[in-house]
């Protein structure tokens, strides 16, 4: 169960939006993971704080929250977006030209997308390596705020902390955003040069991250909080690092198996023999059976990819395909014909059997 969002903020159940931000900006600044560099902890606490002012900084999750004790579930549904957010929008476009003051605030950072390309042998092994991000950073002079170092925001004269001004129009009431502090409550008169008051900066990031062993194509890994930094002290997006297999020149891959084609001559399939064939790492020692035919899968066990959620590995299996030589040299030419000759009226096997045995009901 998470915490009690009021009690994370360290504010009272009826604390204004003013309060609540001035709640969240002290301990976020407190608890920035750039103040607190390698500190899990303080890191969990950051987060927990965007998470908890993302919700009570919200009216309509807010007013949820206050009445269920949880957050709104996914979907939202008409009962979130009915009449009177419909409403307004009809006005605060009216008033504002459009600009849709309210949804400038806390707004959750952008979730991104990373498209790491690997090798069919990384992704057995698994990978640790770094991955560089450009995303939208907290600024860092700021450390998010948006407003200068030494300078804290005043309680704007508009709407005096509410954020929003009530109209009278005949009998009705309407409560539209404040235009002048876009529904914050205070305006910051002195915005960070660095980040004009957005309290966002385009940034690179360098990340480690840890790809497991038996990872598949097309898996994604999401990295929670890595995404871009929130809007107007939203918390931050997700990161999804998206896993693509390079193709590889030898082995197609089957779940945890992995599948090689192995041209192999007559004469090997015939008497059987031993090769050296192309495994995931170096080279492994194949034993042919004798007998064995076109087609026909030959195993090493455990020697496939790793099994993610599982245990184990899955199977290296060869597939043996026939090779018959396109030219014969004399000397060969000469064992061909004399093993031909031994094999007159000779020749047997189950394909051969079973041809004859259709071809006699053909021909009744
Ligand atoms: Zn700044
Ligand atoms: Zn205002």
């Amino acid at each position: 169960m998470p915490r009690d969002y009021y009690e994370v903020l360290g504010v009272g159940r009826a604390a204004g939006d003013a309060e609540l931000k001035r709640a969240y900006r002290q301990l976020a600044m407190q608890y920035h993971p750039d103040r607190n560099p390698g500190d899990k902890r303080a890191e969990e606490r950051f987060k927990e704080l965007s998470e908890a002012y993302a919700m009570l900084s919200d009216p309509d999750k807010r007013a949820h929250y206050d009445r269920f004790g949880t957050a709104p579930g996914g979907g939202g549904g008409f009962a979130d977006a009915g009449f009177g957010t419909l409403f307004e929008d009809i006005f605060e476009n009216f008033f504002t030209g459009g600009r849709g003051g309210r949804r400038a605030r806390a707004q959750r950072g952008d979730d991104l997308q990373y498209e790491l390309k690997v090798t069919l042998e990384e992704a057995a092994d698994g990978l640790e390596t770094k991955i560089q991000i450009p995303r939208l950073e907290a600024c860092e002079p700021c450390h998010g705020t948006g407003a200068e170092a030494g300078s804290s925001p005043v309680t704007c004269d508009v709407c005096r902390g509410r954020g929003e001004i009530r109209m009278s129009q005949g009998f009705l009431t309407v409560a539209r955003t404040c235009p002048r502090c876009q529904g914050a409550g205070e305006i910051n008169k002195s915005p960070c040069p660095a980040c004009r008051g957005e309290g966002r900066q385009r940034s690179e990031r360098l990340l480690q991250i840890k790809i497991p062993a038996g990872i598949e194509d097309g898996m994604s890994l999401r990295l929670s909080g890595e995404g871009s930094a929130g809007g107007h002290g939203g918390p931050s997006g997700d990161l999804y690092v998206l896993v693509r297999i390079r193709e590889h020149e030898l082995f197609e891959r089957r779940g945890a198996d992995l599948l090689c084609d192995l041209p192999v001559g007559f004469a090997q399939l015939a008497l059987g023999t031993e090769l050296d064939v192309p495994a995931l790492h170096g080279t492994a020692r194949l034993k042919i059976p004798a007998g064995s035919q076109p087609h026909q899968i030959v195993k090493l066990r455990g020697k496939g990819m790793p099994r993610l959620r599982e245990r184990g590995h899955g199977d290296a299996c060869y597939r043996l395909i026939l090779e018959v030589p396109a030219k014969l040299s004399a000397r060969q030419r000469e064992a061909l014909e004399s093993f031909e000759a031994a094999s007159k009226g000779q020749q047997s096997g189950p394909l051969l059997a079973s041809f004859v045995e259709r071809m006699k009901k053909l021909l009744g």
